[in-house]
Order: C-alpha cells, then structure tokens, then sequence
C-alpha cells in the first residue's frame, strides 16, 4: 500500500483542475499579449481563472491578485519590496516577523538584514503560536512592516492574524500574510481582516507546482521584481501562464466547494487518527487541535530520532515528514520544536502527518499498525529511551552493567 500524509509539502493534482489545464498546452498555446486569434483563443481562461481566484479569497475588483511562479517568490517580493520602497529610501528600517515563518520568509529577511533592516524574530509561546501582544510590544516608529503567516506548515498552528492585522493598522505598519497552509483549509477572507499583501500557492491545495500569487491591497506600494514586458499590469513582467492561471483558477474553487468538507470529515479522521496515536505511551503534540489547520499533526515519540520513524515508514510505502521539506534531508532539529524550547530529547523526535481530502481510512489504519511496529521495534534498540515503560528500562539496565 501507498499512504501520501505529507499534504503539507505539496499535493496531488485534483484531475479536474488537470483537465481544465490540458488544452492550454497543445490546443490554445497563444501568447496572451500577441495581437492574433491565438492570443485571444487565452484570454476568457486567463478571465474566469483570475476570477475565480479573486472570489476564492474574496478580494475586490479593485485590488491586485498577481501571478507569480511560486510562494516563495510572492514572500521575497514582499519583504524585497519594503526594503526598496522603506529601508534603502530611509524612510523607516524595521520589519518583524515571526521565528517559525517559512524558510522563505526568513532567509528573505535575513538577506535585507544584511543590508542594513533591522529585523525582530518574533518568539511563539508554548502551544507554538504567536501572541498578538509580542507584536505590539515590538512595534516602532520605524516599524516599516509585519509579516505573520496565517497558518503554520509544521504544526498547522493558525496565528491569530485577525488581532495582529488590527494591531498594525492602527500602527500605521504595512502587515503581510503567508496564508500558503491555510487556503482550503480555513476561511481566508480579505475583507474580513486589515491585511495589505497575502502570499499562497497552488500546489499545495491541489492545483499544480510552479503558480503562486500575490495579493495586494489597493494603494499599496509594491515595487516590481521583474521587470520587463510590463504583464500583470507592470508589476510582474514574463509571458502569462496561461495554464497555470486556468489550474490555480480551477483549484481555488474546488478549495473553496471542499472547504467544509475539510473542515468536517477531514478534521474527524485527523482527530480520530491522533487519539489513537496519542494511546502509545509517551506521545506529545504541541499546539491543541482546536487551534490548528484540519489536516495536520506534528507529534513527537520520545526516544525515537524522527528520521529514523520515516524511514521506516518510507519502507512501508508512506510518505510523511520531519517537519517542513526544506529541511527534510539533512537532521536539524525540527525548527518549531527549538522554538518552543523543546528539550534536546524531543526536539529531534517530531513527525508531521498532514492529510488531504483524499486520505482514506483505510491509508489511516494502515499507517496506524505501521507507526506502533515501527514505535515498539525504534525504542527497541533506542539508547535514549530511559523513560520507557519497566520492561525497556530494565533492559537498560542489565545493559549498562
Ligand atoms: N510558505 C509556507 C508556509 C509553505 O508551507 C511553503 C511550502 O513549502 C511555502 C511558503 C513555499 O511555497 P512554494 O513551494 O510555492 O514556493
């Protein structure tokens, strides 16, 4: 048996959103800005897939929705842009952001720290969520902008971005959210909140790899970071992707037609799955789940190095995580376990299993019997375990003597 449970990473394509792509590769191939019919066979796909992304996360006409290559783009534009329009002007030099945001998020802030920003790493508290008031406590004069995701990819912590949002537009502070791990799992309403720039992606809510998007609040300054043929109204230059319009379009009104279901079924047999996994002794999340995106569990085994669990999961054919896939493939430390100051025995110790609307429970149970085999034969031959049940200690024990 296969199990995907790293929905957190990237996602399967919904076969409807590829079968609305498919014709703008071979079929109606046209550069959008060409002044022949096979530029304008586009332009009612690129129309009805930018609607459907503006309804999806509920931006009016008047704002901007523009197309990048990935969420990673759409996080350094932002924090890029402020350093451009804010910092090198000397108007203001400080930004703030939270220590756990994406690698995207961080290294982009570190880079313009380099060049001169000054940057405040907000802390999260013990459930791995940020305090509103760490970012009022932190803001300035010269505070140029905010930049908190709205859920975060490791533990599925959703941040309280409605008060954050509040906080800093009556601070006069220009306020950015990655809403990558919240989009189809939570409501993302712009309207609802004060954010001025919204960062996500497509893939990771079952549209295709290499499409992100950038929305940005009317008058709202962004400087572009490509320049060139002027597309996306001068923001953005290149050729349109016109599938990856009409895939994202696609995608983002199928994530929206699931949200219920995500946040009901898919809720269920997460919360159903983490009971059972919480019954093997010596279990530990973080964040509470009500506090949390439906999909995810970030769960630590004591005495079990959370590379070693993969491994054998890998070897029984299930696909899940040690945290975010960045970081997959060398063994730091799970980053949002350091930041809540986990201690040195659990910080290596985390698991992430992220679902989607297509985990099964049959994949569930499956993976269930997988982890407590894997559980019984890890600490089995754990040095570290000292904390387990008598007859593990024992065994120690005689070992040691
Ligand atoms: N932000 C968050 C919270 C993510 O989880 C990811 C995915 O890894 C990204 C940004 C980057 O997304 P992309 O792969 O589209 O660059």
């Amino acid at each position: 048996m296969k199990v995907y449970l790293d929905n957190n990473a990237t996602t399967i394509v919904d076969p409807a959103v590829f079968s609305e792509m498919e014709p703008y590769f071979v079929q109606r191939y046209g550069n959008p800005n060409s002044l022949h019919l096979f530029a304008s066979e586009t332009h009612p796909a690129i129309k009805d897939g930018m609607e459907k992304i503006y309804a999806g996360i509920h931006a009016p006409r008047e704002d901007s929705v523009i197309i990048t290559s990935c969420a990673t783009e759409s996080n350094n534009w932002v924090l890029k842009s402020i350093y451009f329009e804010y910092i090198l002007t000397g108007k203001k030099n400080h930004i703030m952001v939270s220590e756990v945001e994406h690698p995207s998020v961080i290294a982009t802030a570190k880079f313009i720290e380099s060049m001169g920003a000054k940057v405040t790493y907000l802390p999260i508290n013990h459930e791995g969520i940020i305090d509103p008031q760490t970012v009022r406590d932190n803001i300035t004069e010269n505070t140029a902008l905010v930049s908190i995701m709205w859920a975060n990819n490791e533990t599925g912590a959703i941040f309280p971005i409605a008060e954050i949002g509040d906080i800093c537009e009556e601070h006069n502070v220009l306020f950015h959210t990655d809403a990558v791990q919240a989009i189809g799992k939570t409501p993302v309403d712009v309207q609802a909140i004060n954010v001025d720039y919204l960062t996500f992606s497509a893939h990771k809510f079952h549209g295709p790899k290499g499409v992100g998007a950038l929305y940005v609040k009317k008058g709202k300054e962004l400087i572009p970071l490509l320049h060139g043929g002027a597309q996306m109204g001068g923001y953005r230059s290149g050729t349109l992707n016109v599938p990856g319009i009409v895939g994202m379009g696609k995608a983002m009104e199928q994530a929206i037609d699931a949200l219920e279901f995500e946040m009901t079924e898919v809720r269920e047999m997460r919360d159903a799955f983490e009971d059972e996994l919480l019954k093997i002794e010596d279990t530990f999340v973080v964040t509470p789940r009500e506090k949390r995106t439906p999909n995810t569990i970030l769960i630590s085994f004591r005495g079990i190095e959370g590379e070693s669990m993969l491994w054998d999961l890998n070897r029984a054919g299930i696909g899940a995580s040690t945290g975010s896939a960045c970081a997959s493939e060398d063994l730091e430390a799970n980053s949002v376990m350091e930041a809540i100051g986990a201690a040195e025995d659990l910080a290596h110790t985390a698991i992430r299993f992220s679902l989607s609307r297509y985990t099964t429970q049959e994949e569930l149970d499956y993976t269930l019997e997988t982890v407590k085999e894997a559980v019984k034969r890890l600490r089995g031959i754990s040095s570290s375990y000292a904390y387990a049940p008598e007859g593990h200690k024992s065994g120690l024990d005689s070992h040691h003597h």
